[in-house]
């Protein structure tokens, strides 16, 4: 019973006899706390541009008369700010419903060629020329949510481009590998120190806060991946070397493959 909350009850039973009524608290008060911790963090996280926001618009109402180039800079980082707020909100939406029991996959044959290459087109669009981004397809089409492996996918490729200097490279393939098929990112960016890997699918863990922030991160971005893979009972694995880059790979078992899918709904 070491480390487990229990709850013990004594209920008086009939000829003095009493029953032992034991209950083991432990997960309940786990998930009570990571509750408190997400509404703490997500309050935290709001407070600081809504505090950016009010301040210029308390320039704005006691300097009326500020000039145009200063109104307008001060716009742009409200702007800013309020995109902040927003990714914020809809990342927060996004993993709610992924928990959601009422929301279950719904499993479709998935184009991967197709997938990847918007992948690409998208990563392309992030980068905006600053990295070398290269493609590699050679994997089956799997039975999933087009949707959520779109944004799984694209959280990974969005966090290497962000985490990667300017004329690095990054290569996203999508293959065969030996236990099953396999999306793969891989930069040649900051990299991560090994005490961190394992807890970067917490909700808000961030290495180093004021470098995601600067890229417009919100910090749920790889529990959301964390989230879909665990609804296509896909694995995710991190390789890291500090100034050496990263590589995040998303193994799928086989049975995935949609193939076998459409053999069995025919069988059924
Ligand atoms: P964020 O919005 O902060 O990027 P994520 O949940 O997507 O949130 O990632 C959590 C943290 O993991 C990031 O803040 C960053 O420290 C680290 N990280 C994720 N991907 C990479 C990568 N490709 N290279 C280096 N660090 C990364």
């Amino acid at each position: 019973v070491r480390d487990r909350k229990l709850i013990v009850q004594i209920i008086p039973f009939e000829n003095r006899r009493q029953i032992l009524v034991t209950h083991d608290a432990t997960e309940s008060d786990r998930i009570e706390t990571m509750r408190r911790d997400f509404v703490a963090n997500a309050s935290h996280e709001l407070r600081t541009p809504l505090t950016v926001i009010n301040g210029f618009l308390e320039i704005a109402c006691s300097q009326p008369n500020l000039d145009l180039k200063t109104r307008m800079s001060h716009l742009k980082l409200m702007s800013e700010q309020g995109h902040r707020m927003q990714n914020l909100v809809e990342d927060m939406l996004t993993l709610t419903r992924l928990e959601s029991v009422d929301y279950p996959l719904r499993p479709e044959r998935v184009d991967m060629d197709l997938l990847v290459e918007q992948i690409q087109q998208d990563a392309n669009a992030l980068s905006n020329g600053r990295h070398q981004i290269t493609l590699e397809i050679d994997g089956p089409d799997i039975k999933g949510n087009t949707e959520e492996l779109r944004s799984a996918f694209g959280n990974l490729v969005s966090n290497a481009i962000r985490y990667t200097p300017e004329n690095g490279a990054i290569h996203i393939s999508w293959t065969m590998g030996v236990d099953g098929p396999q999306f793969a990112v891989r930069d040649n960016g900051i990299g991560i120190r090994p005490e961190h890997i394992s807890r970067l699918t917490e909700r808000f863990y961030r290495v180093d806060k004021s470098r995601s922030r600067e890229t417009q991160g919100t910090g749920l971005g790889l529990a959301i991946v964390k989230h879909v893979l665990l609804r296509h009972d896909a694995i995710l694995t991190i390789d890291s070397e500090p100034e050496k880059g990263s590589t995040f790979t998303v193994r799928f078992p086989r049975r995935m493959i949609a193939e076998s899918f459409a053999e069995t709904s025919v069988r059924v």
